[in-house]
């Protein structure tokens, strides 16, 4: 690592709770990889605190930051402007703060999904049929990718039937050819024969001794072969789901590829280099299971 001194730059990821991110390691890795003298921090921020943290940022110079839950949502009303997908999706997730301290915000979780997905199954969702599960900040990100990336048919099966009406309600404005529809959860069964596609969105399945666990493994021995299966959590090792997935030989991924992929288009944002992405992924996962560690030494 450069040596910290008085040029040293600030990045962050502002958070309510943030100390579980994996972002710093993932972006200091970044920075030490290009010799970059800026260090990237985590800070809890509540929501009433949040427009002063970001005017801090500013007045600090910061290059920029991230923000994860709950702020996504609350930062839209705070930039000075938005790129087309931030907009689009309702969220920002990255922020750049110009010389003039000009905020621009950005969503990169879009891309991220998109470009775990190629990465992990070789191709993106143009022409498929999809069945996205929740219907929270993440889903949002995932369906805005799915519209703009020419996915021929999108269901979004949510618990709160509300949530996933009002999603559809809002991406049915997007540009784009898909046809979108919202249902409750379990109506998804019986619709699982002609899903090419299945993206989890829930926090569900990280916690498989959950009664709700029970439908996610349902819906997976009801798929069609060949279906792919996208869990945007991650866990140390794979998810439930992943693992449930690939004991049935479908295509698998968590979502330690779509957090890098995001994290490499905040990196490009700010330096305008490349985000190592292999070093970055297998040192999360290190990262992941030393923490798992540290929780069953503890318990
Ligand atoms: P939200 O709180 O916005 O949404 C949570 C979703 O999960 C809702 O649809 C909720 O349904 C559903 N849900 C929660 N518990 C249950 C349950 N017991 N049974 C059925 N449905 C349930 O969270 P986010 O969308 O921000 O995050 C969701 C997950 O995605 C997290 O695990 C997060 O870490 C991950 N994520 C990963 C990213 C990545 O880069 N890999 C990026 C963003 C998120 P309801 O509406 O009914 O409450």
């Amino acid at each position: 690592m450069t040596a910290i001194d008085g040029h040293t730059r600030l990045l962050a990821v502002l958070g309510d709770p943030v100390h579980h991110s994996l972002s710093p390691a993932m972006h200091n890795l970044g920075m030490e990889h290009w010799g970059l003298n800026c260090r990237y921090l985590a800070f809890h921020v509540s929501p009433a605190g949040l427009p002063q943290a970001v005017r801090g940022l500013a007045a600090l110079g910061a290059v920029g930051f991230n923000a994860t839950i709950p702020h996504k949502e609350a930062l839209v009303g705070l930039m000075d402007e938005l790129d087309p997908t931030a907009a689009g999706v309702g969220a920002v997730n990255t922020v750049v703060i110009a010389a003039d301290g000009r905020l621009t915000g950005h969503n990169t979780d879009t891309h991220g999904f998109l470009a775990a997905m190629t990465a992990a199954f070789g191709k993106g969702p143009r022409g498929l049929r999809v069945l996205v599960l929740g219907a929270g900040g993440g889903a949002r990100g995932v369906v805005e990718g799915l519209i703009g990336a020419g996915a021929h048919e999108i269901l979004v099966a949510n618990r709160t039937p509300a949530r996933a009406e009002a999603l559809v309600g809002a991406a049915k404005q997007r540009p784009g050819d898909a046809t979108l529809e919202a249902v409750p959860l379990d109506h998804a069964l019986p619709r699982l024969g002609e899903i090419e596609l299945v993206v989890n969105t829930t926090s569900l399945g990280l916690t498989p001794e959950a009664p709700e666990w029970t439908l996610l493994h349902r819906l997976v021995e009801k798929l069609a072969p060949g279906c792919g299966v996208m869990d945007i959590a991650y866990a140390p090792g794979e998810t439930p789901l992943v693992t449930a997935a690939r004991s049935r030989g479908l295509p698998a991924t968590d979502g330690l590829g779509m957090l890098v992929h995001q994290g490499a288009t905040a990196f490009r944002l700010w330096t305008g280099k490349e985000l190592p992405i292999e070093a970055v992924t297998h040192h999360l996962r290190k990262k992941l299971k030393e923490r798992e560690g540290t929780k069953k030494n503890r318990g």
